[in-house]
């Protein structure tokens, strides 16, 4: 999550003066890479995902599991390994990867998380796609050498008991100075001095601790009202101790104070390369109504702090666990100190749209868009464009929040250190990532974020997959998934429902077709008998969507008005000349998001849902024990490790594919 630079941190009231400035180089650094880049040209859909993973800790023998924070020997020895590697001589180039490029592996937030990308970038081929469930099997067996023998990477988006009591390997008891948390140490992170420093000056501009609040599960034995049990009213260690008596913990809520609540969670990424920034921008642009749609259907975090809660989804709790706004900014307090009220956190559903596309109309986009007029200013100056110049200048009304003291010496604008201080902490479920200033061969791209990891690889790699080929689709079709972007932010609440997959409905755009759209010849005059006749005009933008099932969506209304995403991406696969076995072995992904969609598969979270509802353990009070979480995380370890083998809990339900 962002580069991992290093230096002398400054603490909150210090960087806060210096926000200027690093803003200020940012957009210079943006300027002088985007006039050297904008003609950029490289090959078309190269792309890449991401898995994240918790590394847990399996004692057998007194049925009891842990995260293991382990995070650092592990990348150590991973990273002596693709040395030798690289000089030929490692144990793992072997078998049907000989000649791949072994993966990579970084840190992530959490110190019990690891992040792993393919070796190099996929690219534009079909067979490579079917590359993809392999090489994500690939990685998991080489980080899993490079673990103690009970320890094991698993892709579950949180760990089940994150922040109770005996949860970590080794064990260190809350609190320390970045987190102030009353569940979890400043170990739980990242050592590297940028994690606490997010941490501590994302609490310091904020003001107190972050609030997550999630709803409880209401079960039969739930006490009404549910009062988080786990909630300390009695330490006076830090001024912080002071949130819970103000108000923090909400009744029917299960309540977290830190950042490894939101950012300990584990999601898959794939970032795009455009042809160009043209492309780029259009991809952003119609990707984005996607977003909640993908959310809702990989939904996998029914459980917080060892308690069943009533969402599905994770993206809101990263939301409130980096939520660096003020009072002012949130709207409680009239604003004197601060510029602006700001609807959303730093982490959330993108808010405006990039690309000159003459179908984007003006009404998609949200009219009171907060941004900094004067960076705006800046970069249209500069020669940027209405748009692009508006979606940067909304980004950086945030300040920077991990500042060295070493990078303020000198601007660089061969570099795009500031620019990347601010882009990498706008966490938002698109990115639009500009080509790298020291990169030569990496050309605009485009990253897709809000989906959740998946128990299994053959669910990750489906979802990838089908992310590829609607990409494929929209470009090839030149198809148009606009709707106004306040209807995707409420489409990513909705995405939070239990089982917003079947029981919910998401505003999406009803044709999503090219409609004959005719550029103006320049001066508006009509210019001959070979100018296509005037477009007809544009019915109002409400008239343009609807509210629609998920399998609607995916699988096209049954009254056959909307064709469905997945009889679009067969429709290109049609388009093409690809051969029948690729073609099967594509269909099987696609089945299972059709089957996810219309219910006969499960997603991740219904499945652990019912794993709990099952457990004799359980006492229907929406707690997740101890002995529920052991037989939990050894049923997802035992699936991964062994996918194929047939187990007893029912995992059939999530792939729909027994090998
Ligand atoms: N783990 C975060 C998530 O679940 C994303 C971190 C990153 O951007 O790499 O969304
Ligand atoms: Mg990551």
């Amino acid at each position: 999550m962002g580069l991992l630079a290093l230096g002398t941190p400054l603490d909150w009231p210090e960087a806060k003066k210096k926000a200027d400035q690093v803003r200020q180089w940012g957009i210079e650094q943006l300027l002088a890479n985007w006039q050297r880049c904008k003609g950029k040209e490289r090959d078309a859909l190269l792309w890449g995902d991401e898995v994240e993973y918790l590394v847990v800790a399996l004692d057998d023998a007194a049925k009891k599991a842990r995260l293991s924070l382990a995070q650092a020997d592990i990348l150590e020895s991973l990273a002596r390994d693709e040395a030798l590697w690289q000089a030929g001589s490692s144990a793992n180039d072997k078998g049907e990867h000989a000649g791949e490029q072994p993966p990579h592996f970084h840190p992530e937030f959490g110190r019990f998380m690891l992040e792993a990308t393919p070796g190099s970038p996929w690219g534009i081929g079909f067979k490579d796609l079917l590359k993809v469930e392999s090489n994500m099997k690939w990685r998991r067996e080489v980080a899993k050498a490079h673990m103690a023998p009970n320890e094991s990477p698993i892709t579950m988006t949180t760990y089940p008991r994150l922040g109770t009591n005996d949860y970590t390997q080794p064990y260190y008891p809350p609190s320390g100075t970045a987190f102030r948390s009353q569940f979890v140490p400043d170990q739980i992170a990242n050592p590297h001095i940028r994690f606490p420093t997010l941490a501590a000056n994302i609490r310091s501009r904020r003001g107190r601790k972050v609030e997550l609040n999630v709803p409880i599960f209401k079960d039969v034995n739930t006490p009404v009202p549910f009062k988080d049990p786990t909630v300390n009213y009695d330490l006076h260690l830090w001024p912080e101790d002071d949130d819970v008596r103000n108000g923090a913990a909400k009744d029917d809520h299960v309540y977290m104070d830190a950042m490894a609540f939101g950012m300990g969670s584990c999601c898959l990424q794939i970032t795009f390369q455009a042809k160009n920034m043209t492309e780029g921008r259009m991809m952003y642009d119609q990707l984005s109504p996607l977003g909640p749609i993908l959310l809702a259907l990989t939904a996998a975090t029914p459980i917080y702090k060892g308690f069943l809660v009533d969402t599905d989804v994770r993206w809101n709790q990263i939301g409130n666990s980096v939520d660096d706004r003020t009072r002012e900014e949130l709207g409680e307090a009239p604003l004197a100190n601060d510029r602006w009220s700001i609807p959303k956190s730093r982490y959330a559903s993108n808010s405006t749209y990039i690309s000159q596309d003459p179908r984007l109309r003006k009404e998609y986009l949200d009219p009171d868009l907060v941004i900094d007029e004067d960076i705006k200013k800046r970069l249209m100056d500069g020669g940027m464009d209405d748009l692009l110049a508006t979606h940067f200048a909304h980004l950086f009304i945030r300040d920077p929040l991990v500042i060295f003291s070493e990078d303020l010496e000198k601007l660089d604008l061969n570099q795009g250190d500031h620019f990347e201080n601010l882009q990498s902490t706008n966490w938002q479920h698109m990115r639009f990532k500009p080509p790298p200033s020291d990169k030569d061969d990496i050309g605009w791209r485009v990253e897709f974020r809000p989906m959740e990891i998946q128990i299994t690889d053959f669910e990750n790699a489906a979802f990838c997959i089908f992310l590829v080929l609607i990409t494929r689709a929209i470009l090839s079709f030149d198809l148009n998934f606009y709707i106004p972007i306040q209807r995707t932010t409420e489409n990513m609440e909705t995405a939070h429902k239990r089982n917003a997959v079947l029981d919910s409905k998401f505003y999406f755009r009803k044709d999503p077709f090219p409609r004959r759209v005719h550029r103006s010849n320049g001066n508006g005059a009509s210019s001959g008998a070979n100018t296509p006749p005037p477009s007809p005009p544009l019915n109002p933008v409400e008239t343009e969507y609807e509210l629609m099932t998920i399998s609607d969506i995916m699988n096209g209304s049954t009254d056959g008005s909307f064709p469905g995403l997945i009889p679009l991406v067969e429709s290109y696969l049609n388009s093409l000349n690809v051969d029948v076995e690729t073609r099967c072995s594509l269909a099987s992904y696609l089945d299972l998001i059709r089957k996810r969609a219309d219910g006969t598969l499960w997603t991740g979270a219904r499945w652990i849902r019912e794993f709990v509802a099952k457990h004799p353990a359980y006492k229907q009070d929406s707690v997740v024990s101890d002995e529920i979480n052991y037989d939990l995380v050894k049923a997802v370890e035992e699936i991964t490790a062994k996918e194929g083998r047939d187990g007893s809990v029912g995992w059939e339900m999530l792939r729909g594919k027994k090998n």
